[in-house]
């Protein structure tokens, strides 16, 4: 007889959980409170943004789980190359991501989420059945060997009980499984909400096809575009039909000053985003701003990530809820899947083995990248447009096409380096950061020397001495 387990989320790292542990012959039932989201009835707008950043972590994972499935449901993305910065007078700026032409890519949410859904039926049911309507509200854990006991509100307003093997939790930032787990284990666990809010807003496709992007887009689809205004900004991601997906991120402060007179806002808009507003129409950002969901941003940390005697385990948002600012919850949560999956083959399907060794080891990369999408907000917001981060983002990239895999920008290894460990790739960053502080302080020492056109010559000479 197969194990059985519950999946509690049906959302990206749940589906992807589900069709990874079917692999593995488990007999999977996956819940979710949502009606199914492929249905136009039940089509819910929810507060998150509708387009993601993927990048090579969540790509690798998709692909350990099912290189088929991997190459199904990532058809659709389009490769960003860079920021795109807007300055304020209008002019556009690309800082590129890679040193050698990596891209991140734009990805829309709901599509993913449907494509993982299909996924799921094509495996078939009698390996993986799907649940909507299923709302967990408790876990009673039995002792080890025993079975899980899990009860759901459903639609039909009446509770059901269904018992399991293990459970995984997939369940987002406010976690059920989560809440139950710390009644079982002493679980550490903090939350701490940002102060900043985010509000969608949309750029529609442009009447016009634009042969040098190939689409109706009145940006280059292939950058992720920024206006960073310091204290907040406004990004924009692209869609297959022409369209961008635009954030707003301000502070609450901000905001809710703002919201209390429609003529604020419009000024507002006009004049910090005056291009943008060319684009999105000022009328319909003026109405999305005040009439559109304030999304809310948090950190959670925990640990442990599981219940002993491999009896339940959470990953995904459940685990370590992220500020977007580094584009890696999803990609981190995929990571998950693929770090658990990895475990389990390795202890030949032991799970309390496996579920043991995946917060031990999981732990300081799950908080290395926490901390790490927090601090991106000012790298963002504010740093993209000061002449020095530019001069040093130079030199970082000039010293990784240089020296290859002996020098590697964080954003490269964050991005585009899976087999590099989040919380390694923080290590190597902060030794690096130590010889650009030092390279910084002999640039100055040159040119307060040499005066700046001297030592623009001199540089000239290096980069031409580095080519040969
Ligand atoms: P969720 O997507 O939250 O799914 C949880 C599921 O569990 C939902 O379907 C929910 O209905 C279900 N559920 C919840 N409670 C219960 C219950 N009690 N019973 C049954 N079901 C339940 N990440 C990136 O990698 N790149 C990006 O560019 C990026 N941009 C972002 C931009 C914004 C503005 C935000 C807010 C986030 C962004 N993220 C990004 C993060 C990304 O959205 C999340 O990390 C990702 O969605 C987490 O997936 P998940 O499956 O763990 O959780």
């Amino acid at each position: 007889m197969p194990e059985t387990v519950a999946v509690i989320g049906a959302g990206l790292v749940g589906c992807l959980t589900a069709i990874a542990l079917a692999k593995r012959d488990y007999k999977v039932t996956l819940f979710d409170y949502r009606l199914d989201p492929r249905d136009q009835k039940t089509i819910d707008r929810n507060l998150r943004s509708i387009n993601l950043a993927i990048s090579s972590r969540g790509i690798s994972s998709l692909e350990f789980v099912d290189k088929e499935v991997a190459g199904r449901v990532l058809k659709g993305i389009i490769p960003m190359k860079g920021r795109m910065i807007h300055h304020l007078n209008g002019a556009q700026e690309s800082q590129t991501y890679g040193l050698f032409g990596e891209s991140i890519n734009s990805i829309d949410r709901a599509v993913l989420n449907h494509l993982l859904l299909d996924e799921l039926e094509r495996i078939g049911s009698d390996k993986v059945q799907v649940k909507f309507g299923h709302k967990l509200s408790k876990i009673k854990y039995g002792k080890p060997d025993e079975f899980q006991s899990c009860v759901f509100a459903t639609e039909e307003g009446v509770d059901q009980v269904y018992a399991t093997n293990f459970v995984v939790g997939c369940d987002g930032s406010y976690s059920t499984t989560r809440d139950q787990m710390q009644r079982e284990v002493r679980m550490h666990f903090s939350q701490e909400y940002i102060d900043c809010c985010y509000i969608e807003l949309y750029i529609p496709p442009s009447k016009n096809y634009d042969a040098r992007y190939k689409g109706n887009f009145s940006l280059a689809p292939d950058h992720l575009h920024i206006w960073p205004r310091h204290q907040y900004m406004l990004i924009a991601l692209a869609n297959a039909d022409g369209s961008f997906t635009s954030t707003f991120f301000g502070p609450w402060g901000l905001v809710e000053s703002l919201l209390k007179s429609e003529a604020r806002v419009r000024e507002f808009l006009i004049k910090n985003f005056p291009d943008a507003m060319e684009i999105m129409g000022i009328n319909q950002a003026v109405k999305s701003f005040m009439s559109h969901p304030k999304g809310a941003l948090m950190c959670i940390e925990c640990d442990p990530y599981n219940v002993s005697g491999g009896r339940g385990i959470i990953l995904g948002d459940a685990a370590h809820s992220m500020v977007p600012f580094y584009g890696q919850g999803m990609n981190c949560g995929f990571e998950d899947v693929k770090v658990l999956m990895k475990l389990l083959d390795a202890y030949d399907g032991d799970r309390a083995k496996a579920f043991d060794a995946y917060t031990r080891e999981r732990h300081q990369d799950l908080t290395a990248i926490v901390k790490l999408a927090k601090r991106n907000y000012k790298e963002m917001s504010h740093d993209v447009t000061s002449k020095v981060f530019l001069l040093r983002k130079k030199l970082d990239h000039w010293l990784g096409k240089l020296l290859k895999d002996k020098w590697l920008p964080l954003y490269t290894m964050v991005s585009f380096r899976a087999d590099i460990p989040y919380h390694k790739a923080i290590a190597i960053s902060k030794r690096q950061k130590t010889i650009l502080d030092f390279i910084q302080v002999l640039i100055i020492a040159a040119i307060s020397l040499l005066g700046y056109e001297g030592f623009k010559r001199v540089s000239r000479r290096l980069k031409q001495a580095s080519r040969q």
